[in-house]
């Protein structure tokens, strides 16, 4: 069927910018780390990039390795771009990386310059792009040095294969040193990509503080903790979940009688606000403008349909917020 794009895809979504760049993004982003791959059905992956560009999601999330197979995950949005989303190209914000195992042999993964201008083009290829919108150093290479990383990403935007580029994983002073390394290379760092969420809040403090300063962007990756932080694992542990699959992040193990605990007591405070437990936690981690997208997963349309609502409720009280410290700090 011909996909014609609703046209009302605009008027809900929320869009931040991003540090102090003249870039925005939507405050929800969708991922393709889990459920586009080859190894998935293309129908259910094209439905949900379709309907999340139908609710103003226009940021998709990409990397070398997605699948599985490695790879599979930028062909499988290749393809819908080609045959759905090629009109709207200029209306996508696309991102990849490079950095974690994808070829082998000493050039496959990384910080090289061999391996980042080379991964590049592997990737442009696969999604049928002449360029990508962002481009992440995927991890901090602690034998390579930096100024051949950032140099690596200052050249492919200057070669045109991407129009911005970013960090992903890196600590509070490895990011500060390639802010600089970047700037004076005359190629600003547009953004971080960090994990955040109500279980992992790592990057408060240091990492929030070194962002904010240098005006470069963030984009929260795993904001519901895998699906911890949903409605999914309230009730024992469904067939249908990640932590059943044969994911290799997610198992039955990390579903502890202690995370559940604290899950429950923090979706009396969603059920509470009107919301289900991901639109709480996703407003949790837009809360005060710090984070310019929460970057989710789905593995199915109803999921990314619930989660865009978290934008309706932003707000949160004092005793709300307090009433989070003392479940989290339990
Ligand atoms: P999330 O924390 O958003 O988890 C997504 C999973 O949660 C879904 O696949 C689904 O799992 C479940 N879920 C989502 N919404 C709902 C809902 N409303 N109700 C019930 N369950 C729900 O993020 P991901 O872990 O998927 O990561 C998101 C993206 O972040 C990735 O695709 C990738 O782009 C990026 N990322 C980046 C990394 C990096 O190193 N830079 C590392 C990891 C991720 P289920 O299958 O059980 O239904």
């Amino acid at each position: 069927m011909v996909y014609n794009a609703n046209e009302a895809r605009y008027e809900s979504m929320k869009y931040n910018r991003v540090g102090r760049s003249g870039l925005k993004l939507p405050a929800i982003s969708l991922g393709l780390w889990h459920n586009f791959g080859g190894v998935n059905q293309y129908e259910n992956g094209r439905e949900m990039i379709t309907k999340a560009f139908d609710l103003g999601i226009t940021h998709f999330d990409l990397a070398n390795n997605y699948g599985p197979p490695a790879g599979s995950a930028e062909e499988m949005f290749g393809k819908v771009l080609k045959n759905d989303l090629s009109p709207y190209r200029d209306e996508l914000i696309i991102s990849s990386k490079a950095g974690y195992q994808m070829w082998p042999g000493p050039y496959g993964e990384w910080g090289s310059r061999k391996y980042l201008i080379s991964s590049a083009d592997q990737s442009l290829k696969r999604l049928g792009l002449d360029y990508v919108d962002i481009f992440y150093s995927h991890r901090f290479d602690p034998e390579t040095p930096l100024e051949e990383t950032m140099m690596a990403l200052d050249h492919l935007v200057r070669s045109g294969k991407a129009l911005y580029v970013g960090v992903s994983n890196y600590t509070a002073e490895q990011t500060a040193e390639a802010v600089s390394i970047l700037k004076a290379l005359g190629t600003p760092m547009l953004i971080h990509q960090p994990s955040y969420s109500l279980l992992n809040r790592w990057i408060e403090g240091g990492l929030q503080d070194v962002l904010d300063d240098s005006g470069v962007g963030s984009i929260a990756f795993c904001p519901l903790a895998q699906g911890l932080l949903t409605n999914k694992y309230l009730h024992g542990i469904p067939d249908d979940s990640r932590a059943k699959s044969s994911s290799v992040f997610l198992n039955e193990e990390n579903v502890t009688p202690e995370t559940l605990r604290k899950v429950h007591a923090l979706n009396q405070i969603a059920v509470a606000r009107g919301q289900s437990l991901a639109q709480f936690a996703l407003a949790w981690v837009l809360r005060g403008g710090k984070v310019t997208s929460a970057l989710i997963g789905a593995s199915r349309v109803s999921q990314i349909e619930e989660n865009v609502k978290a934008l309706e409720n932003l707000d949160f009280t004092n005793e709300e917020l307090a009433r989070v410290e003392t479940i989290l700090g339990s």
